[in-house]
């Protein structure tokens, strides 16, 4: 049986009893993987698209101050910041479904009616889809000393999973680019349902792992990720806070590092 120890710290079950650890649930973006270069990219993409096809249809939000607001408007649902993305913003966190109805809901404010917006966001995140996922020629690297972290876990004998809201070809690229996919024993994406963050998410990936959830650590960079893994009875919730510029705002009452050194495996007698 393998236990977690935080910067040398058993994590435990209830004071003084270590959690017995069989399996990691790990989040994709911005844990596994630095998402926020690409990410930046990908929703600049879509308001420059947004921008030039609305104002194609529409020459009044091709004006200098209504195009300002609508640009003003995208960037705000977005979560879009000078030098990055908020990591619990709409891009960061949100699945891409998420995003079209915020970008829809944006174009609605600014006067078009709900067919037509929702069109027109469904053709902006079209002509930009390829900047992400398993289209992008543009494949976010491992956060820093994971491959370490993931050989100790899989030598152990806890398994590796993913828990995240991009579909499976995405998050499959990823795990291949990086020669990970052997580490991996099963992964839960926005195709399956239900979604994170339902509880019930984790407990159908527990299901596809055959462990319990109270055998699982999951670990993630934004608060939804943590409080559904508390509410599914995951015993070990830990917070990841180094892949974005911005540190995300997590909620303090979960346990959280910097480094993947900081996390490390021990093996207990049975
Ligand atoms: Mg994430």
């Amino acid at each position: 049986m393998a236990q977690l120890l935080l910067r040398g710290q058993p994590l435990c079950l209830n004071p003084g009893v270590p959690a017995a650890i069989e399996a990691v649930l790990f989040d994709k973006d911005g844990t596994l993987s630095i998402s926020e270069p690409m990410l930046k990219t990908l929703a600049e993409a879509r308001v420059f698209q947004c921008l030039v096809l609305a104002g194609q249809r529409h020459r009044e939000l091709g004006a200098p101050g209504a195009g300002a607001e609508l640009e003003a408007l995208l960037r705000r649902a977005y979560g879009l910041l000078a030098g990055g993305v908020h990591p619990a913003g709409t891009t960061a966190v949100g699945s891409r479904s998420h995003n079209l109805i915020s970008t829809a809901t944006v174009l609605a404010q600014v006067g078009l009616g709900w067919p037509e917006a929702l069109e027109l966001a469904e053709l902006v995140f079209a002509t930009t889809d390829g900047l992400h996922g398993h289209g992008s020629p543009q494949r976010p690297q491992t956060t820093d000393g994971l491959h370490d972290l993931v050989a100790q876990l899989v030598a152990a004998g806890v398994r590796c999973a993913v828990i995240s809201n991009d579909e499976i070809p995405g998050i499959e690229a990823f795990l291949k680019t990086h020669a990970l996919e052997h580490h991996f024993s099963a992964l839960w994406s926005a195709e399956h349902s239900p979604r994170k963050p339902d509880p019930a998410a984790v407990h159908g990936l527990c299901a596809e792992l055959g462990v319990p959830a109270e055998r699982c650590a999951l670990i993630g960079d934004a608060n939804s990720d943590l409080r559904m893994a508390r509410a599914a009875g995951v015993p070990v919730v830990l917070g990841y806070t180094a892949a974005w510029s911005t540190t995300p705002p997590l909620d303090a009452s979960f346990e959280q590092l910097q480094h993947w050194s900081e996390l490390s495996v021990a093996l207990t007698t049975p």
